[in-house]
């Protein structure tokens, strides 16, 4: 946020290119999402665009975004009704955030609150929830929490959860499920999750807090980048990059990257060794957790997979 590069933001000519060729896909849903979305300098615009146009926006955001920016937002988007427009506010600990940042969340939640619900990305076994839990109380968010893991980034060095962290980062979870029946709070997994983090009970208990609404999958998000390359999701985003131009539909491009999973997966089924033979993955109830982990692993070792598993 720091350096925003306008000189990277998605263009109105490349936005409408994108809309078009969504539409034309018959996809009504799209997600805006960076980096951060909101320093785009359309941004406002393109909402109310998509809006028009019928698009349901979600926008992933951290909440924390200039004066002008946020009271333009409100001027023009309050009025838009909370199931075309949402935002999914990715809180980060205290401890890591300015007093400044916290004082623009706030003020973005105060404003959009109903329109919001939380996401919280564990990049570290010791993580703690009791801040959100606070904003949803305080500002009326959705009582439901998005709950994502920080992936490893092949190549690079990003903060995030090492295989052999997960199950204490599972445990802890199931820490605070005292408090999310407190509060009648619901939880979805993003994807990457792995199922056998959890005993036989707590996955029950998950089943519960999540209305049933419990996965263990890891399938291409589809990404398009400012400058029109497309990737199969955010760790991966230095994989296999085509662009949008090669393809004609979003089901072309869903196509390619789930067969470049599929090859990945027959190479290693999963983050643990196990996965290879698992009943889980083979009755699709889990599918290893998240490929990059795996992409990851063959970047750090000798050359002998099929050339297509490789960045
Ligand atoms: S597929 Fe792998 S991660 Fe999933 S339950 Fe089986 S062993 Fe665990």
């Amino acid at each position: 946020m720091n350096d925003p590069s306008p000189d990277g933001s998605l263009t109105w000519e490349n936005f409408l290119y994108v809309i078009d060729f969504l539409e034309s896909s018959h996809e009504r849903h799209i997600s805006l999402l960076g980096g951060e979305p909101t320093l785009n300098p359309h941004f406002v615009d393109f909402v109310a665009y998509l809006i028009a146009r019928q698009f349901h926006v979600s926008v992933f955001t951290s909440g924390i975004m200039s004066t002008p920016v946020l009271d333009d937002a409100w001027k023009h988007l309050r009025d838009v009704a909370p199931d075309q427009l949402s935002f999914v506010v990715n809180v980060n600990q205290p401890d890591i955030s300015s007093d400044k940042e916290t004082e623009r969340l706030e003020r973005f939640l105060e404003l959009f609150g109903h329109h919001s619900s939380l996401g919280y990305n564990i990049y570290r076994p010791d993580f703690d929830l009791a801040v959100l839990f606070d904003y949803i109380n305080r500002y009326g968010t959705r009582r439901h929490l998005r709950i994502g893991l920080a992936h490893p980034i092949p190549g690079e060095h990003n903060r995030c959860l090492a295989s052999h962290e997960l199950k204490h980062m599972a445990q802890r979870l199931m820490q605070f499920v005292p408090n999310l029946d407190q509060f009648h709070i619901t939880i979805g997994f993003d994807c990457g999750m792995p199922l056998c983090l959890f005993s036989d009970e707590q996955l029950g208990i998950l089943y519960r807090i999540s209305q049933g609404n419990l996965h263990f999958n890891c399938g291409p998000a589809i990404d398009i980048g400012p400058d029109m390359t497309v990737w199969s999701c955010f760790p991966l985003s230095g994989f296999r990059r085509r662009s949008l131009y090669d393809f004609n539909s979003l089901q072309d491009i869903r196509q390619f990257y789930e067969r470049l999973h599929k090859l990945v997966r027959q190479e290693s089924g999963g983050v643990r060794l196990e996965c290879d033979t698992c009943r889980h993955r083979e009755s699709g109830l889990c599918e290893g957790g998240c490929i990059a982990h795996l992409v990851d692993r063959f970047h750090t070792e000798a050359p002998v997979r099929i050339t297509e598993v490789y960045g």
